[in-house]
């Protein structure tokens, strides 16, 4: 496969921006590999800039759930932008988008848009912590919830219970109220509580986690987070930027029949265009400027054509219900195929799998939380990654992401993953193959 136009524009950005890329993960670095540079989508595959094409499961990272540049959706879209782009006063699509959130998710009545997911944890937080008069948050580790300075923090090492924080430039102050719990483990949550107690505002969780690879949650652990934080007065926060609409129309909320004081949304909401959002009890968004006192504001929040792409997207799910039994047929599939090669081939390998949302582990199962999942094998999976590539499929280029299909996955494209990998994951682990008796 030639890569060389991909190279040289590479050369050229790496000039000019960071790394070459405005978001890490692009950089391709922890599969060892220079980026390839996207020059267009369409259904379930993207082209090249050497005009090779793949079958895509990043697609942008959640945000695609009916693929790349759909028809339905696109129609229409040239009036829309030449009526204006933004004006910073309110227009009525931003209302019916609102309406069409609340009418899907169960505990949301009221909703305020911002831009991207960051901007919805971080306001989640302060309006969480304005509402109890409280501090102290609990996240959980191998949790992503943008990247908010207080929300970058890991749990410290061996007996240490303060967090450090994930990068430079987070002061060890922002984050002396940030807990890291584990995730599915309710004790850790209950100590947490009993050790801080009157002062925590809230716990913010990804109902699926997706951003340690894919990690289910057990199950009762998200109906003992409402139960523990309904006793102690604590916000509880479900982050459903990923499983927003992507779970089911519903939500995780809707999937589990868990209901959040505040959720935050981003992803597939703004239908590839730059949003977030986060809302829920009217009591508590009532707090939100200009209704209440707690600020948040935003110049180009509820953009006109951010709100049209996004309710054309939630329009299309909840009219084609059948969308997310095709993406679930789909995902099942994949699972199945990936579990006969781990099976066959006899490594250290496991699937995951919530509704749509799939991972494959290189490493042993099962996968309950970010301990777990460090144990895998991130030099086998950076052979994996490659050998794909090379295959015309693009899988997350990290062993720590989910695999994001789409409505316009088709049976073929899923077949064609699984050969793929049985060919890629046989490369990947050539050595250990070869060497059995
Ligand atoms: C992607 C993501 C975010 C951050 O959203 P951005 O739009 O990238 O700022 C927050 N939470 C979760 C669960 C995410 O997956």
């Amino acid at each position: 496969m030639e890569h060389g136009r991909s190279k040289k524009i590479y050369e050229e950005a790496k000039k000019y921006i960071p790394g070459g890329v405005n978001s890490p993960v692009r950089a391709f670095k922890s599969v060892g590999l220079d980026p390839v540079f996207i020059e267009s989508g369409k259904g379930s595959r993207v082209l090249d800039a050497d005009g090779n094409s793949y079958i895509d499961f990043v697609c942008s990272w959640g945000p695609l759930i009916l693929g790349h540049s759909p028809e339905y959706i696109y129609d229409g879209i040239e009036e829309i932008i030449r009526k204006g782009t933004s004006f910073g006063l309110p227009t009525e699509t931003e209302v019916k988008m609102a309406r069409l959130i609340c009418e899907a998710l169960p505990g949301m009545d009221m909703v305020r848009m911002v831009n991207s997911g960051t901007e919805a944890t971080m306001s989640a937080l302060r309006l969480a912590r304005a509402y109890t008069g409280r501090d102290k948050i609990i996240k959980f580790e191998g949790c992503y919830h943008g990247h908010c300075d207080s929300l970058l923090v890991k749990a410290g090492s061996g007996a240490l219970t303060l967090g450090v924080p994930t990068t430079p430039g987070v002061p060890q102050d922002v984050i002396k109220d940030t807990i890291v719990c584990r995730y599915n483990d309710t004790s850790s949550v209950e100590a947490a509580f009993s050790e801080n107690a009157g002062g925590i505002a809230a716990v913010i969780v990804e109902p699926v986690a997706g951003n340690m690879g894919v990690v289910p949650p057990r199950e009762g652990f998200l109906e003992s987070l409402r139960e523990i934080t309904k006793r102690h007065g604590a916000i509880l926060i479900f982050d459903e930027v990923i499983t927003g609409f992507r779970l089911s129309y519903g939500s995780a909320q809707g999937l589990f029949k868990v209901e959040p004081d505040i959720t935050c949304l981003g992803k597939i909401i703004g239908g590839g265009l730059p949003v977030g959002a986060y809302g829920g009890k009217r009591e508590i968004m009532s707090m939100v400027s200009p209704l209440g006192s707690v600020y948040q504001a935003g110049t180009l929040s509820g953009n006109p054509l951010a709100m049209h792409m996004g309710m054309k997207t939630l329009e299309y799910l909840r009219d084609n219900p059948q969308v997310y039994g095709s993406i679930e047929d789909n995902a099942v599939r994949l699972e199945a195929g990936l579990n006969a090669i781990i099976d066959e081939l006899s490594i250290d390998a496991c699937v995951t799998r919530a509704k749509g949302m799939v991972c494959l582990f290189l490493g042993k199962g099962p996968m309950e939380s970010h301990d777990d999942v460090i144990r895998c094998d991130t030099a086998r999976y950076a052979s994996y990654f490659r050998e794909m590539l090379e295959r015309g499929v693009i899988i997350p280029p990290a062993q720590f992401e989910g695999w994001f299909l789409s409505y316009a996955h088709t049976r073929e494209d899923i077949e064609y993953a699984i050969k793929a990998s049985r060919e890629s994951l046989e490369i990947a682990f050539a050595d250990i193959i070869k060497y059995r008796p």
